[in-house]
């Protein structure tokens, strides 16, 4: 093949830019060996019409109405955004089990939000594709972990990737924009590199690459054997991201990992995201979702700063390790040398590579 140019950069955190990754219900029709959901600290409610509103409306407003002071100076980051300013994702759970989320995608358009996705294992449930116009969704995310039946149902589920795929192609003929997100783990890592030739075959051109995270249930099932090492990770992702984007596809992949030099920024601290559940948490950071430190908690439909101790009060902790929950949830991930200084650092899960066609 030729060799196409292709553009590499590092996407921080954009400054006055807000992201609300809104789980409407938890439940989900398969039961994938890395789901994160943890229906004991997310809550099993599946939230209706009106309190999809109501929360929408919260984080539409250009100031989150939190008066307290600790917000105001220990996290000044935390600024005013409108709802132009804010990307949504709907997600469970499998958001389109909930009958309400064509409503949420009108309500969201009606409120003025930037950016609306849809997050979704393909199955597509109460007709979902006949009940939005494509003009309302910026982009259906399809979860596929491999590039045939074999590699991804043994994951996923039996049928998932038959299924899914059908999605895709529906999605595609009625005029959605779409792309695919892939799980790596060390069921599938070996498989990452078909997946481009089956993306082209489907007619994908946005790709995203996530890491498997050990929380919801592979935490409780102690599947730690699921994690990739750094070096499998850097011998493999970035080289398929880089094919993919030469045969015309948009990658985005976690960094993952930092170099000692490399600047480290904690986006609990300088973004501005929100992983609301239908219990009424709040978290800002996904690693912590497995324990009850979030930030706020919707009541009332208000937004609730929580006493410390919470994830908040730990950003702010300086190590070298870089990430602090994950050196607090995963200490066995970072190596050391032999003065203890760690070999490198771990990078936010929020900052991501994006590897453009040109
Ligand atoms: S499709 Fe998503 S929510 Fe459902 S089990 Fe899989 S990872 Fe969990
Ligand atoms: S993943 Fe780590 S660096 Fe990112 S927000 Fe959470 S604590 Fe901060």
């Amino acid at each position: 093949m030729s060799s196409s140019p292709v553009t590499t950069r590092t996407v921080q955190f954009r400054p006055q830019s807000r992201n609300l990754f809104f789980h409407i219900l938890t439940q989900c029709n398969l039961h994938c060996r890395h789901c994160y959901i943890n229906e004991d600290e997310h809550g099993r409610g599946v939230l209706n019409q009106e309190t999809i509103s109501s929360w929408l409306r919260i984080f539409s407003r250009s100031e989150l109405e939190v008066e307290d002071q600790r917000l105001k100076t220990k996290f000044s980051p935390r600024k005013e955004c409108v709802a132009q300013e804010t990307n949504v994702i709907f997600l469970g759970g499998e958001p389109t089990l909930n009958p309400a989320l064509p409503h949420a995608i009108r309500e969201a358009r009606a409120l003025g939000f930037r950016s609306i996705t849809v997050d979704t294992n393909g199955y597509l449930f109460h007709n979902f594709l006949d009940k939005v116009e494509p003009v309302l969704v910026d982009n259906i995310c399809f979860s596929l972990d491999g590039s045939s039946p074999d590699v991804n149902d043994p994951i996923r589920g039996e049928g998932s990737f038959d299924t899914c795929t059908r999605g895709i192609r529906e999605a595609l003929l009625r005029g959605f924009n779409i792309s695919v997100i892939f799980t790596v783990n060390s069921l599938n890592i070996h498989d990452l590199e078909n997946m481009p030739d089956l993306l082209v075959r489907l007619g994908v051109t946005r790709f995203f690459i996530q890491v498997v995270g050990i929380r919801g249930r592979p935490a409780r099932h102690g599947a730690y054997d699921l994690q990739v090492g750094y070096e499998e990770w850097l011998a493999k992702v970035p080289k398929v991201a880089h094919r993919a984007a030469q045969m015309g596809i948009t990658v985005n992949y976690p960094k993952v990992f930092l170099s000692r030099e490399e600047e480290f920024l904690c986006a609990g601290l300088e973004a501005d995201n929100y992983f609301v559940f239908p219990n009424g948490r709040v978290y800002t950071c996904p690693l912590s979702e497995d324990h009850p430190i979030h930030s706020f908690e919707i009541r009332d439909g208000r937004l609730i700063l929580r006493p410390p101790i919470t994830e908040l009060d730990l950003f702010g902790l300086k190590i070298p390790e870089g990430c602090v929950m994950n050196k607090i949830l995963h200490p066995e991930n970072i190596p050391y040398d032999e003065a203890k200084r760690p070999l490198y650092k771990v990078a936010c899960c929020m900052v991501k590579e994006e590897v453009t066609p040109y």
